[in-house]
């Protein structure tokens, strides 16, 4: 078992997984995730993949990649091959074992035949709103189709022409035969074929009729072999299901299904259908953009794979629903970024700082550490010179008591630099701050001073001389409510956040010239940035991935 694993205990799949192992009812441990290719993936996809991928690495089993393609409507390539580029990214892999459930549609159907064969399946002529009358509601039973009885050699015959194409789509359905009366609404004789005349991005036009999900997926698993078969709540009422259909064919193994709640997150939404909803309507810059709670999303804004394989660790599996805050994502952003993120220095909001004392036309050069927790992370060279640009928040001509940063009068440190003081505050016909004269203290090379005198802050900054411009994107949550879709009244785009996105001019050390896209680095004293694929050669552009600390939590009193 994973480090990560032992420390965060046992849930429960962890336990079933290794009862089975120990008890010998199974010797190798076989799993799958199965993603409907009809969007991108989600952090709650992230969940799913770290339990279904990382579980079977644990025990030294494999798990398998099998797209649930079923339903040639909403399906597209395009999604096929993201879906394989964010799993990957994730860090897991599925090796020889990339499948899709269309590769068994000859067997399913197969299977389909036998079940009318014996019995078990018959062709309905129902319409829909009729199917839904003779359904019959939870607390009342449901009423036979008059189908229900149609004798199997007609049945087969129906069956046949359906796969021939003889009838439009929804003149018929092939439904299982089980129990009109169940109060489990998912046994009332469930479809299990339906006619589309639909193009197929893997079969093309070779089928109409397409199987419904219930139907294929416990087969699919039962071809694979697969042990464990791993999905979300909403599935537990389907479980009967999913062992009805693989009791009554002959399948080549018996797999279980095994429910756990599905990841919900605050301030944002999961579901493609609404995801997908804002990309049209252009409420954000595609799927990938960095607010969006996609996978390439989240790799565009600069999120490591190892934050949110821990984040899943963390949450870990369990048998309710429930909602996990943002912030603890966020906290894990933290924890891998600290380590494994250079420091350098970018001023977001530039206030110019003019050296008076500091000859002109010179310049020099500080080292300044890598990483404060690592020297061999080394250093790197800062060009100083006569004018600087610091934050502009890190000025306040009339400072309040707590206030220890660069004031008239007062003496601060520039990082890695020296000492300065500000003598002087240049103000515009606004009355604007817009340059201070400072003189700095030639002895204080390197940050210290010979007389031991001590300052209360540390300032970063930049040479003005020497800073890239650049571009950065200043990310807030995407929705002002934990819960977008909590509310009936209202809908979940009404609680978009309108200051989730703000676009910055800054000024960043000259040493980020040419840093690759991707390149996650800690803006000292601000937060994480992480460099988009918008940057062309001669101009950078960052996303804000996350900031040093939770500002979001105390903004909200909490
Ligand atoms: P959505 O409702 O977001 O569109 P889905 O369940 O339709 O998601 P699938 O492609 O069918 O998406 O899901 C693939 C796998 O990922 C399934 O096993 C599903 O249970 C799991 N999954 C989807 N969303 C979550 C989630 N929020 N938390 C955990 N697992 C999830
Ligand atoms: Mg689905």
């Amino acid at each position: 078992m994973s480090e990560e694993a032992k420390e965060t205990g046992k849930h429960f799949v962890r336990q079933i997984i290794e009862e089975d192992l120990a008890s010998g009812k199974h010797t190798q441990i076989v799993t799958r995730f199965p993603p409907e290719p009809n969007g991108y993936l989600h952090i709650g996809h992230a969940k799913a993949i770290c339990v279904d991928f990382g579980l079977a690495a644990e025990v030294g089993g494999t798990c398998h990649l099998r797209f649930d393609d079923t339903n040639p409507v909403k399906e597209d390539v395009e999604y096929v091959e993201s879906i394989k580029a964010d799993i990957r990214w994730l860090g897991f892999d599925w090796g020889e074992h990339l499948y899709q459930a269309s590769d068994y549609f000859d067997q399913l159907h197969a299977w389909a035949v036998e079940l009318i064969e014996r019995g078990l399946a018959y062709v309905c002529s129902l319409d829909t709103e009729a199917f839904k009358e003779y359904r019959g509601l939870p607390t009342v039973a449901g009423k036979e189709s008059p189908s229900r009885n149609r004798p199997v050699e007609e049945n087969l015959d129906l069956f046949q022409r359906m796969k021939d194409g003889d009838f439009a789509d929804g003149t018929y359905v092939l439904r299982a035969k089980i129990d009109m009366a169940s109060p489990n609404l998912h046994l009332r004789d469930p479809v299990i074929y339906r006619i589309k005349h639909a193009e197929h991005h893997n079969t093309g036009t070779q089928w109409c009729i397409y199987p419904m999900y219930d139907f294929t997926h416990p087969l699919s698993d039962a071809i694979e072999h697969i042990t464990h078969s791993l999905c979300t709540l909403e599935f537990e009422v389907h479980r009967p299901l999913y062992e009805w259909f693989i009791s009554k064919v002959r399948t080549p193994s018996t797999p279980r299904q095994i429910e756990f709640a599905r990841l919900h997150l605050t301030y944002t939404v999961m579901s493609k259908r609404l995801l997908l909803q804002m990309v049209e309507e252009k409420l954000v810059n595609g799927w990938d953009d960095p607010r969006m709670p996609t996978l390439c999303g989240m790799r565009r804004r600069g999120y490591p794979p190892a934050a949110l394989r821990k984040f899943c660790e963390t949450v870990g599996l369990t048998k309710f629903n429930s909602l996990t805050d943002m912030s603890l994502l966020e906290f894990h952003i933290r924890e891998v970024l600290n380590q494994g993120a250079a420091r350098v220095m970018g001023v977001l909001d530039p206030l110019r700082v003019v050296i008076t004392n500091y000859p002109e036309g010179e310049e020099e050069s500080f080292p300044a550490a890598n990483h404060p927790g690592d020297e061999g992370a080394g250093t790197r060279e800062v060009p100083f010179s006569r004018e600087l640009y610091i934050e502009r928040e890190d000025f306040m001509e009339e400072p309040p008591k707590k206030f220890f940063r660069l004031s008239p009068g007062r003496e601060v440190r520039l990082r890695a630099a020296c000492y300065i003081t500000c003598d002087e505050v240049i103000k515009d016909e606004a009355g604007e701050v817009v340059e201070l004269r400072c003189s700095w203290d030639p002895a204080s090379r390197g940050g210290g001073t010979p007389d031991g005198r001590k300052v209360k802050s540390t300032l970063h900054w930049v040479s003005a001389a020497h800073a890239l411009d650049a571009e950065v994107r200043v990310y807030d949550r995407l929705f002002t409510v934990e819960q977008p879709t909590g509310d009936k009244e209202k809908d979940f785009k009404e609680f978009l956040n309108p200051d989730s996105l703000r676009t910055i001019q800054a000024k960043v050390e000259p040493g980020l010239a040419g840093a690759a896209v991707g390149t996650t680095v800690q803006f000292e004293r601000l937060g994480y940035f992480c460099v988009d694929s918008d940057s062309t050669p001669g101009r950078l552009v960052f996303n804000r991935t996350v900031t040093l600390r939770d500002t979001w939590a105390r903004l909200q009193g909490k």
